[in-house]
């Protein structure tokens, strides 16, 4: 969940202002900040652990760090009106705020299942569901100690998504995308062919597109593949609110792992 959010501050920057490469330096930008995959991955994770209606919750969070940004313009909408049912989205913000459900279940099924639930309120779309769903099973699969290979298949068998180009393969034709189809297998693939945390995320970077819901996606299955350095982790601490810092303290304290968010360092 960390790593989703990590995710999404690297890339924050590099949304609208593609760098399509690996290279790039500092890891943290200076005008990185936190955006709306951070505040709804939060939102999931509150609702998740503390037994809270998804839509209600995902409302208050939203509205709370509105300035933040990045909000797709239907889910914007869907915020500010309280009555607004799920809109059909096929969008990727199913997958990127939906850490807390892989980290959370005890099995595949129940991966899908807590994914559905918090899906269904906005991204009832079938692509939304396979989306949400896809990534909280590829998270559990993961912090289960399956490797990378076997995570790509079960994935690709269960939701028939194509992970089969590679991340150098899909970098030169990528183009900018927020349909979930079109975001969800390339991130997935930035974090299996990743050999540490980092390195995916400089995956997710170097394709350009959405940088900062690909990487939000690619971070949190990266963080379960690979957990994150103490160091990483204490300096993206410090990006984020009092009120973010306990809904993930409680969330890792009931889900395990890792460690490293244990401390307030924000002072
Ligand atoms: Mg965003």
């Amino acid at each position: 969940m960390l790593g989703a959010i990590i995710g999404d501050i690297v890339g924050s920057v590099y949304k609208f202002n593609n760098y399509r490469a690996k290279d790039f330096t500092p890891f943290f930008h200076p005008k990185a900040f936190f955006t709306d995959d951070t505040v709804c991955t939060i939102a999931v994770a509150d609702a998740l652990v503390n037994g809270k209606d998804p839509a209600t919750t995902l409302r208050e969070w939203g509205r709370r760090y509105w300035k933040n940004g990045g909000w797709g313009q239907r889910f914007a909408l869907w915020i500010a009106t309280e009555d607004m049912g799920p809109y059909n989205s096929l969008g990727n913000g199913a997958a990127m705020r939906v850490s807390a459900a892989g980290l959370l279940a005890k099995s595949v099924d129940e991966a899908t299942t807590l994914s559905d639930r918090v899906t269904e309120v906005t991204h009832n779309h079938l692509e939304g569901m396979r989306g949400g769903a896809a990534t909280a099973v590829a998270i559990h699969m993961a912090r289960t100690g399956r490797w990378a290979g076997e995570i790509r298949q079960a994935i690709a068998q269960r939701f028939q998504y194509d992970l089969t180009p590679s991340v150098d393969e899909i970098r030169p034709s990528y183009r900018y995308n927020e349909r979930s189809q079109d975001t969800l297998p390339q991130a997935l693939t930035c974090a299996l062919e990743a050999r540490d945390y980092e390195d995916a995320i400089r995956n997710a970077i170097s394709i350009g597109g959405d940088s900062d819901t690909i990487a939000a996606i690619a971070g949190a299955v990266a963080e379960a593949l690979f957990g994150i350095s103490d160091e990483m982790a204490a300096e993206a601490w410090r990006y984020l609110p009092a009120e973010m810092h306990v809904v993930l303290q409680d969330l890792y304290a009931i889900a395990g792992q890792p460690g490293s968010v244990s401390e307030d360092v924000s002072s």
